[in-house]
C-alpha cells in the first residue's frame, strides 16, 4: 500500500472528466487500498480517484459510522463504489459545511438533494441500488462531482468562492513562510 499524492485547487488534472471502469481488477482493488490509506492519512471522509491523478469513476468514503468497538470509539465504515450513479434526487435540500482534502482548510455550506436513489459498483464488481441519506448522500453527490471535474467550491457564489480561494493562497503563503524561516 501507498499513500498518494492528492492534487489541489488550482491543478488542471481536477478539472477532467473520469472514464467508467470497464472492470474491477486487481489493479483497481489495489488503487482502493492506497485511496483508503491516503484518505485516513489526510485525514478525510470521502476521496475521488481523479484526485490522486486516475481518471476513472471510482471514490471511496468512510464516514466512520460503523459499530463501535471495545471500548466504544465509532467503527470505520469502509464504502467503494465505481461506476456510480444519482436516480431520483429529492426535491428537498440539506446544507452541510463542506471541505475537500484538493481545497485544504477551507469550508463552505453547499446546498444539495437531501435524499438520492443510487446505483453502483462495489469492490468485488457487486451491484447496488439503495437510497442514501444526510451525510452518505451529501458525501456521495461531492465525491461524484469529482468525476465530472466539478469542485464544492463551484457551487459557491463567486465572492464566497473567491473568497475561499484567496484564505486558501494566504495559508499557503504562510506554510512557505515558514518552511523559509
Ligand atoms: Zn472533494
Amino acid at each position: 500500500m501507498a499513500i498518494l499524492t492528492i492534487l489541489e485547487v488550482p491543478d488542471p488534472r481536477l478539472r477532467r472528466i473520469s472514464e467508467p471502469v470497464a472492470e474491477v481488477t486487481d489493479e483497481i482493488r489495489a488503487l482502493i487500498a492506497d485511496m483508503f490509506e491516503t484518505m485516513y492519512d489526510a485525514p478525510g471522509i470521502g476521496l475521488a480517484a481523479a484526485q490522486v491523478d486516475v481518471p476513472i469513476r471510482l471514490l471511496v468514503m468512510d464516514l466512520g459510522d460503523g459499530p463501535e468497538d471495545a471500548e466504544g470509539n465509532p467503527g470505520k465504515n469502509p464504502r467503494v463504489f465505481i461506476n456510480p450513479e444519482i436516480l431520483d434526487p429529492s426535491e428537498d435540500f440539506s446544507v452541510y459545511n463542506e471541505g475537500c482534502l484538493s481545497v485544504p482548510g477551507q469550508y463552505a455550506d453547499v446546498e444539495r438533494p437531501a435524499v438520492v436513489r443510487a446505483r453502483w459498483l462495489d469492490e468485488n464488481g457487486v451491484a447496488h441500488d439503495e437510497v442514501l441519506d444526510s451525510l452518505t448522500a451529501t458525501c456521495l453527490q461531492h465525491e461524484m462531482d469529482h468525476l465530472d471535474g466539478i469542485l464544492f467550491i463551484d457551487h459557491l457564489s463567486r465572492l464566497k468562492r473567491d473568497m475561499v480561494l484567496k484564505k486558501l493562497e494566504k495559508a499557503r503563503r504562510e506554510k512557505a513562510g515558514k518552511k523559509a524561516a
